[in-house]
């Protein structure tokens, strides 16, 4: 049976009792699917943007999601309307990021911060799908379009793997989980990619052992590459670019240890 990016012929993650694998039924597939059934009866799925019985985004409000049109948007940046001079980053100068493309689906408001949390604070997992389905939509548009070095802005033939920014610590302990890992995996799945896991986050140090600049640089937890990246080219996944610090710093360490080029791609940016 085909279906789209968001799984709809089989309505199957996207809501409903089924559960992301095919149809094994080992005795723990039987008491997951009793379980799953069980929390559906007592938690029933609804749509996280309009309450809409069934799904966790139900097709009305993905169609009226405010996609970025990626023929406007910075390539740069991904801000939108950024194409031919953009007012959030320095391209229009040539102060290039780290990645050679920033890709972003959707601004950081209304149904893009609604699906950002409900995934990430809101506890509801099974939106890391649905997360990644989105954001493989703004990347299938963006592959229409050049990014600074005149080559298409994504294409998953020019990829190695898929890597995402790891969750601080202080997010980890709070959540349980590192909210991209999954997102990253399901988009990885989608593209065909293997998923690298190839960031972490080091030990906090001791503040008080450090300078004034060592003292910002580890209060914000900065990533480090503990894979061998060395001649891959990635696709880095982020669920929100605001600034742009984060995906531009693990994207520069990527490259400094060796990876051969970085696509950025986020669910939503700041606009
Ligand atoms: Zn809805
Ligand atoms: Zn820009």
């Amino acid at each position: 049976m085909s279906t789209n990016l968001f799984g709809e012929a089989s309505g199957d993650w996207l809501g409903g009792v089924g559960l992301p694998h095919g149809p094994r039924i080992g005795a723990r597939s039987l008491v997951s699917r009793v379980a799953s059934a069980a929390a559906e009866l007592a938690w029933p799925t609804r749509c996280v943007l309009c309450d809409a019985p069934g799904v966790l985004l139900c097709k009305r409000c993905r169609e009226g999601l405010p996609w970025f049109s990626q023929r406007w948007a910075c390539p740069n940046c991904g801000a939108p309307f950024g194409w031919v001079s953009c007012t959030e980053c320095g391209a229009s100068r040539g102060e290039l990021w780290e990645s050679r493309a920033c890709v972003c689906a959707l601004p950081l408001a209304d149904a893009g911060r609604a699906l950002a949390l409900s995934y990430k604070d809101a506890g509801e997992r099974r939106l890391a799908p649905v997360i990644a389905a989105v954001m493989a939509c703004a990347l299938d548009e963006a592959s229409a379009w050049p990014a600074a070095d005149g080559a298409a802005r994504f294409d998953a033939s020019e990829l190695d793997a898929v890597c995402f920014v790891p969750a601080t610590r202080a997010a980890y302990a709070r959540r349980g989980f590192d909210h991209m890992e999954d997102v990253s995996r399901s988009l990885a799945g989608m593209l065909g990619l293997p998923l690298a896991d190839v960031l972490a986050r080091p030990e906090a140090q001791d503040q008080r052992r450090l300078g004034r600049e060592e003292r910002f640089a580890n209060a914000a937890c900065s990533t480090i590459v503990v894979g061998d990246v060395t001649g891959c080219s990635l696709l880095l996944v982020d669920d929100v670019v605001t600034t742009g610090a984060s995906m531009r710093a693990c994207a520069r360490d990527l490259l400094a240890h060796g990876a051969d080029s970085v696509t950025a791609c986020a669910l939503a940016r700041t606009w």
